[in-house]
């Protein structure tokens, strides 16, 4: 069949024209941070604050659920923690929020990095007493690969932290940002006297509640009596008047273009700071721009529904090889039942039954719009890359794959299946769960992940679903990069003098295996012509 959006059957309101709008109102976000820096506790507050659940403890009760059922995959029990990267969508003041949740802990994955490529925004949590941790600086470098604005909540000032001056100073000299303070603790710990909002100049109480008007004049405060009777709060005062004095005021521009970030002190658990972060992602956030795609980007208001799957989760029942695929809509309005064509296999697929995700459970969704997510239930036959649309040819860009950061050679204890590990690994690859290589000099396959679990994942799913039994062993390589030059002499000459630490990636393009940070900066500084690269597009 080769028709792609039947006219006939979509609603009346995907051809109406104000409908095409719908986008600005969406804000797709997510929440990047170390572990326990506070991102489960703030992701609940800022459901409750937006009136999407009533009670704490919704969002792990959530985790829970979702752990029984996904019971097929021991592992995830074993471990009690979830493979599962989800959305969570809300409403506020005509707002539509998509929250979608970048796996940490020891589900640290791709998928982690690549639900960044699916986002307009991101919330940057940090421990007021910790700083930025590595985790933080490894999702911030893939947000920074796409300029993705970035709003930052120091969480934790109910507690004894860092000087704020001396964290605004980490974050800018780390990150290579400028940063602007919006919202400003008074004192901290056992002293936390609430918070000064910049943005609508008024007080914080130490409840987290609204207080009275101050004066839009920061030197002014000086001359607050009030605020300046207690003694914490005169020092912090004058530490923001310093801060003041040497940082950019917010502007709005240069947080879109990525350039700046907005501080906001916070306490998550206490509820101090959501509200207002809460509006800060409302006003500020960007709603869905034009996405990156060949031959041209798409716009969000493009007629065309068109999108791209970032995600793919393989689903509940092992005998049913079913998957969830989490596709980033990027223009049109989609329509429950609409037929999108798979730009890669050359297919259309009649969407009858996508999940959308609601927070609070709403049966009824049946539109979606650009900066929304969908699931799509399938079997196998979409990839993490794809590109579906209902009319225009269109392939999104920017979808990469990130360089691993383990390394394993697969050792097949039965030779018989290398047949099936070869199926598997293919197999696997495409949905995202690992990243295969073979390297140029020996025959056994190498595989790639950012994380531990992803590793375990991929050795479950490997004996359970094809019947292989697969260990993985290390091969001394720590690191690893696509090798690219304008060059290709450079090039061949680089791969045959390097031969032994190469590979190729399921596409055939050459890389490179470092075993170290060390060895791999020396090859770069040995061979300037070569551009050694962290991503590689897929497809
Ligand atoms: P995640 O690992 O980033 O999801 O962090 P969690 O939300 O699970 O929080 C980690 C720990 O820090 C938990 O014990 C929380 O109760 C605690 N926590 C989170 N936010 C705050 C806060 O604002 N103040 C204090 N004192 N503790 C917090």
């Amino acid at each position: 069949m080769t028709e792609t959006l039947d006219t006939a059957t979509a609603p009346a309101a995907a051809r109406r024209p104000d409908r095409q709008a719908a986008y600005r109102s969406r804000r797709t976000f997510a929440i990047i941070s170390h572990p326990d820096a506070g991102k489960t506790t703030l992701t609940e507050k800022l459901l409750l604050a937006s009136g999407a659940i009533r009670m704490a403890g919704h969002v792990r009760a959530r985790g829970e659920q979702r752990r029984t059922r996904s019971d097929w995959m021991e592992i995830e029990q074993k471990r009690g923690i979830s493979v599962t990267s989800s959305v969570m969508t809300f409403e506020r003041d005509g707002l539509t929020f998509n929250l979608l949740d970048t796996p940490g802990h020891a589900d640290f994955s791709e998928d982690t990095y690549r639900t960044l490529t699916a986002v307009d925004s991101a919330i940057m949590v940090i421990d007021v007493a910790k700083g930025i941790e590595s985790q933080t600086l490894k999702l911030f470098e893939v947000c920074r690969l796409r300029d993705i604005p970035i709003i930052t909540f120091v969480n934790k000032v109910d507690r004894e932290g860092r000087d704020p001056l001396e964290l605004l100073d980490e974050i800018a000299s780390t990150l290579a940002l400028d940063v602007a303070p919006v919202l400003w603790p008074l004192g901290m710990g056992v002293d936390f006297k609430g918070c000064i909002d910049l943005a609508a100049h008024r007080l914080i109480g130490s409840n987290g509640a609204p207080g009275r008007p101050i004066s839009a004049d920061i030197d002014a405060l000086s001359r607050d009596t009030e605020l300046m009777a207690d003694p914490n709060a005169a020092r912090s005062v004058e530490e923001l008047q310093l801060a003041a004095a040497a940082l950019p005021r917010f502007d709005i521009d240069a947080y879109r273009a990525g350039h700046m970030t907005p501080i906001l002190f916070g306490s998550a658990l206490k509820g101090i700071g959501v509200a207002e972060l809460l509006r800060a992602v409302a006003e500020w956030a960007p709603p869905p721009a034009p996405q990156p795609a060949k031959p041209e980007p798409v716009a969000p208001g493009d007629p065309d529904v068109t999108g791209f799957v970032f995600k793919v989760q393989a689903n509940m029942d092992r005998n049913h090889r079913d998957r969830v695929a989490f596709v980033r809509l990027c223009s049109g309005i989609f329509a429950r039942g609409m037929k999108l064509r798979n730009v890669r296999a050359g297919r259309d697929l009649a969407i009858s039954n996508p999940m959308f995700f609601f927070a609070q459970d709403r049966e009824t969704v049946d539109e979606a719009v650009a900066g929304d997510v969908i699931g799509i239930p399938n079997h196998g036959t979409l990839s993490v890359g794809d590109t579906l649309t209902s009319g225009r040819e269109v392939r999104f860009t920017g979808i990469p794959n990130f360089a691993p950061e383990i390394i394993r050679r697969v050792r097949l204890s039965d030779a018989i299946k290398a047949k099936q590990l070869s199926k598997a690994l293919g197999d696997l690859a495409e949905e995202g769960v690992t990243q295969v290589f073979r390297p140029m000099i020996g025959a056994d396959w190498i595989v790639g992940v950012v994380g531990p679990l992803q590793l375990d994942v991929l050795g479950t799913r490997i004996e359970a679903e094809y019947g292989v039994p697969v260990g993985f062993e290390p091969i001394g390589y720590d690191t690893a990069r696509w090798v690219a030059s304008a060059d290709p002499a450079e090039l061949k000459r680089f791969i045959a003098l390097n031969r032994a630490n190469m590979g190729e990636d399921r596409y055939g393009d050459p890389v490179f295996f470092a075993a170290s940070a060390w060895a791999l900066q020396r090859a770069e500084k040995n061979a300037p012509a070569i551009r050694f690269l962290a991503t590689r597009e897929m497809g």
